[in-house]
């Protein structure tokens, strides 16, 4: 299975970070091997000073999708969960500056936190763009989104993805984090919360 990361897909992220809206999906990979085991703590990587967290509603595929449209798009999953995608902002920036790839800065181990469960989106209200989720740093709310304020929506990026890159059943979809990223330290503990449920917990060392 690969993991699909969504950048700047809420405008208030992309600038916070001083980027422009994009006008088609940015998305980039992360591997399977990124995704941090379950009840295992994250650990932060010795080679960066500045990792962030980024809160992120993902969508799992459920059946393979090439060239699907829009419209059929629906048809391709049917549960959602919560996580993080984990990014180490400092290398990220040298990255970006030297216009180099992302990968190392976003696919390292551990960097993809996904809630153990997905919830069946009909008890979530059946609407994937009418999504409330939130992530608290140490008991303190940090980042709040609406998937309603996403600049391209779950079918669209589905659809968009799929004219390059085959989904696979079992691929995940990060789509993207609101604005209020920020640095985790060790000791801290993350919650994320969608729809009112605690979807994961993790902590930081
Ligand atoms: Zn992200």
């Amino acid at each position: 299975m690969k993991i699909v990361c969504i950048g700047r897909n809420y405008a208030d992220h992309a600038k916070e970070l001083g980027n422009q809206v994009p006008t088609e999906p940015l998305f980039f990979f992360k591997p399977e091997s990124a995704i941090l085991h379950r009840d295992h703590p994250f650990a932060i990587p010795e080679w960066t000073k500045d990792c962030h967290h980024e809160v992120e509603v993902v969508v799992r595929l459920e059946r393979a999708a090439k060239w699907v449209s829009p419209e059929h798009a629906s048809r391709c999953y049917a549960t959602i969960g919560l996580g993080i995608d984990f990014t180490a902002r400092d290398v990220q920036a040298e990255l970006k500056a030297a216009g180099k790839p992302w990968e190392k800065a976003k696919a390292f181990d551990g960097a993809a936190v996904v809630s153990p469960e997905f919830m069946p989106l009909t008890e979530l209200g059946g609407n994937v763009q009418d999504l409330s989720f939130s992530l608290l740093r140490n008991g303190q709310e940090v980042q709040s989104g609406h998937t309603g304020d996403m600049l391209f929506g779950v079918n669209e990026l589905i659809a968009h993805v799929s004219r390059y890159s085959t989904w696979k059943t079992g691929d995940l979809l990060f789509t993207g984090t609101p604005a209020g990223v920020g640095q985790v330290q060790s000791g801290d503990h993350l919650e994320g919360h969608l729809g009112g449920r605690v979807m994961f917990s993790v902590n930081v060392v």
